[in-house]
């Protein structure tokens, strides 16, 4: 397939709406597995406590296996936390296992308590690991877990369900990135939304990707993803859509946004080749 043009710079993405079930996590491991197939290194850090990021990627997240609970705590780095996706060398998962759900609460009485995961994932932690994105999946909540995730970004992906009530919570996660880049992380913007299950066959959804590309502009990808069987399908297996059914409308549709996603980071210093 084709080969992407590596990012100027390494882009962390935080992907993030504190409503549930909108398509985070699945948004989550199949650009990721859509960045990797094209040929750039993808490090995928799990934040929700269900992990299901982690299964669908294949890798250990049984209580115990050094997670992103033990990296927010600061009791391993980032390198002792990383395994490597049995379905690519170049997607990388930092997991969560269910120790995490405490983490919400341990976290409050902590130093630094917003800053943690930017402190385990700094530019020179990234540099090691020779990442060149690093996509953070949030749990569904505007909590401690979710603004670290904010302060280690600088992006912010936006999934929008194409369904009733698509835009409700998003005025308040617009206010909660705002907060945070007025106190904690002044490069933080929403860099990206995606249209996530849509569904071609009803008018709501084309009535809702009319509206959240009217709010949104051209912060919206083109792409847009189906809401397709197979995709709900592939995390059984511990796989993404792209390994499960790569012929699928619903991997064409991740590897499209992934292609797009990765064309906005060449900026005019990026030589031609
Ligand atoms: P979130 O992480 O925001 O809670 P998920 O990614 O877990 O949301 O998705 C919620 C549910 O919807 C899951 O069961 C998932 O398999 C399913 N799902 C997500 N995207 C699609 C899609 N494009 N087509 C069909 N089902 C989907
Ligand atoms: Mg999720």
């Amino acid at each position: 397939s084709v080969t992407l043009p590596k990012p100027a710079f390494r882009r962390v993405i935080t992907i993030a709406n504190q409503k549930g079930g909108v398509g985070k996590t699945t948004t989550t491991v199949n650009l990721a597995s859509a960045l990797a197939l094209q040929g750039l290194t993808v490090l995928v850090v799990d934040l929700d406590p269900q992990g299901n990021a982690s299964t669908a990627l294949g890798v250990v997240h049984t209580s115990g296996t050094p997670s992103s609970y033990e990296l927010l705590i600061g009791e391993v780095k980032a390198v002792d936390a990383v395994q490597t996706s049995p379905h690519s060398e170049r997607l990388l998962c930092i997991p969560a296992t269910i120790d995490l759900a405490g983490a919400e609460i341990e976290l409050v009485s902590m130093v630094a308590r917003e800053n943690r995961l930017k402190g385990a994932l700094n530019d020179k932690v990234l540099a090691e690991l020779d990442v060149d994105f690093v996509l953070i999946d949030c749990p569904p909540s505007l909590g401690l877990l979710t603004v670290n995730a904010m302060v280690a970004a600088k992006e912010v992906l936006i999934p929008i369900q194409c369904e009733y009530y698509a835009l409700e919570g998003v005025g308040q996660l617009l206010r909660n990135i705002e907060l945070v880049q007025a106190h904690l992380n002044p490069d933080l913007h929403v860099s990206t939304v995606l249209l996530t299950m849509y569904d071609g066959r009803t008018k709501l959804a084309d009535q809702v990707a009319e509206e959240v590309r009217k709010h949104f502009g051209d912060t919206v990808l083109r792409a847009v993803i189906p809401r397709s069987v197979k995709v709900s399908e592939a995390p059984g297996y511990g796989m993404t859509v792209l390994d499960y059914d790569p012929g699928s409308r619903g991997a064409m549709s991740y590897l499209d946004a992934g292609r797009e996603l990765a064309g906005r980071s060449v900026t005019t210093t990026t030589q031609e080749q």
